[in-house]
């Protein structure tokens, strides 16, 4: 399974570095060379022949690509990867003493500015997306055994118990004091929604302070666009498809990010059923209404990244709904299950695919 979740992660960020919709030979190209270089920890930076400089690192349980142009370019490109392994320390629920660690260990405590950020906004998206992001969900992916690879559908009782530790109205953040507690004993956070989104942004602020206006992030399947190519033509971004070969689509983007969440990147089968790694907390189980992938395009990362997972458990009539409500702060591309996809049309024209599209209105 680690294979497969690997080279579905290289496809989901295909990034096409030419003009047009030459894609399949450049994600044959990107999936072998990702393969043979990415080691566990961080490469060098490589200089490439356009005079990109770029790095390969493995954080937050997934491959991550950091690319940046410019004079300043190595420093950027140094400064990201510092950036990546600090927040990765930070918040990794892996590590027992990341930060996320010890506030699950005491129901609580006092929180750094990036913590503090973090929780803030995933209680915004609670309340926004009527509980579908829930940072409380924690407790559940322990019991579906999503957090240390110990895969099992859990019994029904024992489901329905844990899921009553799940409710993010019962967590308070205090700004003032910048501390956070749970209101309920056996209560854990879990930022994993929301933390490459987090951090694609963090990087792009840490670009720009080099003084970067063309650079690319490909956190895991999570991309984000710095400025536009050298050639101030756009970025094309591949989207992936459930088949490892294919994508859905090609998007054009410029100063954005590029969030997709997909039942297939994290998942074990028992007696022929598939479950997934994105919760419903209205039900503890994976996610099944409708939506079998999730990408949002926004300018905020974190939204992006809070939304991809949000829309893929709302389904398709209540993401439509969201998204009417709030067209001007992101765009998507949904997939149903017959493989139609669905894209708001904000991106009509940045957006080409070879499938049935079928453009959502703000009406
Ligand atoms: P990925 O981690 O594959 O990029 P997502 O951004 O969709 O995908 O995040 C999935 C992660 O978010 C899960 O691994 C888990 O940590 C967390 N999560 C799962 N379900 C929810 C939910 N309903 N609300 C908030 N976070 C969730
Ligand atoms: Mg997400």
């Amino acid at each position: 399974m680690h294979f497969k979740q690997f080279t579905a992660i290289i496809t989901t960020a295909l990034l096409l570095a030419g003009c047009g919709n030459a894609a399949e030979n450049a994600g044959a190209e990107q999936t072998a060379s990702m393969s043979e270089t990415v080691s566990e920890q961080a490469s060098e930076p490589v200089t490439e022949s356009d005079g990109a400089v770029s790095q390969e690192i493995f954080a937050m349980d997934t491959y991550m690509v950091v690319k940046a142009y410019g004079d300043r370019a190595k420093d950027a490109v140094t400064a990201a990867v510092t950036e990546i392994q600090r927040l990765d320390a930070l918040l990794s629920t892996g590590s027992e003493d990341s930060e996320v660690s010890v506030l699950n260990r005491a129901g609580g405590g006092s929180l750094s500015t990036d913590t503090e950020t973090l929780i803030e906004r995933s209680l915004q998206l609670y309340e926004d997306t009527d509980g579908a992001f829930d940072l409380s969900i924690y407790p559940v992916m322990e019991l579906w055994g999503f957090t240390d690879d110990s895969f099992a559908v859990p019994d029904t009782v024992e489901l329905h118990d844990t899921l009553a530790l799940v409710d993010a109205s019962k967590v308070t953040l205090n700004t003032e004091e910048h501390t956070v507690s749970y209101g309920t004993d056996g209560m854990k956070i879990d930022l994993g929604g929301i933390a490459k989104g987090y951090t694609s942004a963090r990087v792009s602020e840490i670009f720009k302070s080099y003084g970067v206006e063309s650079g690319l992030l490909n956190l895991g399947g999570n991309v984000q666009a710095i400025g536009a190519k050298t050639d101030g033509s756009s970025w094309n971004v591949a989207i992936t498809n459930t088949d490892e070969d294919g994508y859905l689509g090609v998007l054009k983007i410029e100063d954005q990010a590029v969030i997709t969440s997909g039942g297939y990147e994290r998942y074990f089968e028992e007696d022929g059923v598939r479950y997934h790694h994105i919760i419903d907390p209205a039900t503890g189980y994976p996610a099944d209404n409708g939506v079998i992938s999730s990408s949002i395009i926004s300018s905020d990362g974190m939204l992006a990244d809070g939304l991809s997972t949000s829309l893929y458990v709302m389904g398709l009539d209540d993401a439509i709904a969201y998204w009417q409500d709030h067209s001007e702060e992101f765009d998507f591309v949904l997939e149903d299950e017959s493989g139609d996809l669905y894209i708001t049309e904000g991106i009509a024209e940045a957006f080409s695919s070879d499938l049935n599209v079928t453009i959502v209105k703000k009406e």
